[in-house]
């Protein structure tokens, strides 16, 4: 290790090395290790965390209460794609070339959505609220009853996400967030992964569904790291005019509902 803490993480799978080199010895690609101060190598817990001491509880398969029912937007095609509608507690990472359209579609899909009833939020650490709004305008959705807010701290987000109850968040995008909890900056392998990791949990505690936008890089790749795609329940890739108009269910979809 070439100093205390110093570790380094591939930016394309997320693999991470105690050495530098030039090639990843993972996944092979070449350039792609990155030196991110507070990550940590594989097998090694936290030992700074106090940690709490509670017994496995186990319960049984069948269940008593029914499953709470999908959240129908009102975008047809975007239901469809979901598998006829949002599971609660799901998390979905939409994908796309940045430009594609992908704030547009969300930003619809809430306002659909809040339409008939669904408590919906979208937080973008991309644009300014002002700028939101302006949007929202130009499509004639000015008087949609969304919860905006503007923020990259995780931390807030966490808080605020806790705080309120929503069916639907919209996270736009999960490159811009940063966690303290970390030094390495927003968009990189440690961070991605940090934030992803906290906002399913999020989902899954508070049977809130995310909706989680990442760039593709110019290889293709969901948010560069590939980590992401494997903590989501499912992946949707946005993929405009050369294909379809709507999103399509990606070949590297997990369907996990
Ligand atoms: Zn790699």
């Amino acid at each position: 290790m070439a100093r205390d803490g110093a570790v380094y993480a591939c930016q394309s799978c997320g693999a991470v090395q105690t050495k530098w080199s030039g090639q990843c010895p993972a996944c092979q690609s070449w350039n792609t290790l990155v030196e991110e101060v507070g990550a940590r190598p594989p097998g090694a817990l936290s030992t700074t965390k106090a940690t709490r001491v509670r017994g496995l509880q186990f319960t049984g398969l069948e269940s008593e209460t029914a499953p709470p029912p999908r959240i129908l937007t009102g975008v047809d095609e975007f239901d469809r794609v979901c598998g006829g509608g949002v599971v609660p507690g799901s998390a979905l990472l939409i994908g796309g070339d940045p430009g594609v359209g992908k704030s547009t579609l969300l930003l619809q899909v809430c306002a659909s959505a809040a339409a008939r009833g669904v408590s919906c939020a979208y937080i973008s650490g991309e644009e300014a609220v002002e700028q939101i709004r302006g949007r929202a305008d130009r499509m004639g959705l000015a008087k949609a009853n969304v919860s905006l807010a503007a923020e990259t701290a995780l931390r807030d987000i966490l808080d605020g996400l806790k705080r309120d109850s929503f069916d639907l968040v919209v996270i736009d995008s999960i490159q811009t967030l940063w966690s303290d909890a970390h030094e390495a900056g927003p968009g990189t392998v440690t961070q991605v992964r940090a934030c992803a990791t906290e906002l399913v949990r999020l989902a899954k505690k508070k049977g809130v569904a995310i909706l989680l936008v990442g760039h593709v890089t110019k290889d293709g790749q969901i948010a560069g790291p590939r980590v992401v795609e494997h903590l989501v329940d499912a992946v949707l890739s946005f993929e405009g005019e050369r294909g379809y108009p709507l999103p399509t269910r990606s070949a590297c979809s997990r369907w996990a509902m």
